[in-house]
């Protein structure tokens, strides 16, 4: 019998090991700048059994390599392939739908040089923009709405697609900055058109691309993370099982008032117990 966690009966480990392994970073990897407890050796040990880890983040004002470097200099050595955080989705979003448009990313550095890197045409010209992306941008101008204002409004050409639906993006200590949605309002606060597609959590679009990655399908898969309303609600529109951890935001008295519909299918209290009890006494783990 497993283990339960909470009055709702969640079991808390999977009987099973998984072939692929996604995890959300802060809160369920690292908190700040350190890594949670059991993160590193649940990582080592799925690699050396051979499965595929992938973390996952919304953010694209970075490059999956700052990611790496931040999880290899954590003590947790990462190769950039297991990163995908919005400027890989939505890069392969385009290569896979719209592999010849003309897009117009309002956005920092990393996602317009993986647009690049991608043969993925870019331009400032409103009369040949296909498709505006709004994202995280901290150089956001007016030059750049008025240049998505004609494509959108002026010349009725470009649609309006985004890489993540966050409102802020929040700080250690309760600070934060305006994120992509800011940027989409605005553009659709101006042109009257509606943002079609979204690539960042919750949207399954971001877990179908990594299955399309991996080459496996969302019942080979679990999904980790400490929300809730972005990682557990984005597996579950892509029919993939998913465990939360009590690392970071989520409580068990959240667990509790959650419509059982929005249950992930585990609940960790630290990540490790990913792997099944009787895996974890067969390598030693007795503090999981
Ligand atoms: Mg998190």
């Amino acid at each position: 019998m497993a283990e339960r966690a909470c009055s709702r009966s969640i079991p808390r480990s999977p009987e099973e090991l998984y072939e692929g392994y996604v995890f959300d970073l802060d809160g369920t990897i690292y908190l700040g700048e350190e890594l949670l407890p059991g993160a590193k050796r649940l990582i080592l040990k799925l690699r050396e059994l051979g499965k595929r880890v992938i973390f996952l983040s919304n953010n694209p004002t970075k490059d999956p390599e700052m990611y790496a470097q931040k999880l290899s200099g954590l003590g947790l050595p990462t190769p950039p392939e297991e990163i995908v955080n919005t400027v890989v989705t939505m890069t392969r979003w385009l290569l896979e739908n719209h592999p010849d448009a003309v897009v117009f990313p309002i956005s920092e550095e990393p996602l317009k040089k993986s647009l690049r890197e991608a043969g993925i045409r870019i331009s400032e010209d409103p009369e040949e923009i296909d498709i505006v992306i709004a994202s995280y941008d901290r150089t956001f101008e007016y030059k750049k709405l008025q240049i998505a204002f004609d494509a959108i409004w002026y010349y009725k050409r470009a649609r309006l697609v985004t890489t993540n639906p966050d409102r802020y993006c929040p700080f250690p200590g309760g600070r934060g900055e305006p994120d992509a949605a800011a940027i989409v309002a605005a553009i659709e606060a101006c042109t009257g058109a509606k943002c079609e597609v979204n690539v960042g959590k919750p949207d399954p679009v971001m877990l179908k691309t990594i299955m399309d990655m991996l080459g496996l399908e969302a019942r080979e898969c679990v999904m980790t993370g400490d929300r809730l309303y972005t990682e557990i609600k984005m597996a579950k529109g892509a029919g993939m099982p998913s465990a939360v951890v009590l690392t970071g935001e989520t409580t068990v008295a959240d667990l509790e008032n959650e419509p059982e519909e929005n249950h992930p299918d585990y609940v960790l209290e630290r990540v490790d117990q990913l792997v099944p009890a009787h895996l974890r006494e067969e390598f030693g783990w007795a503090d999981a």
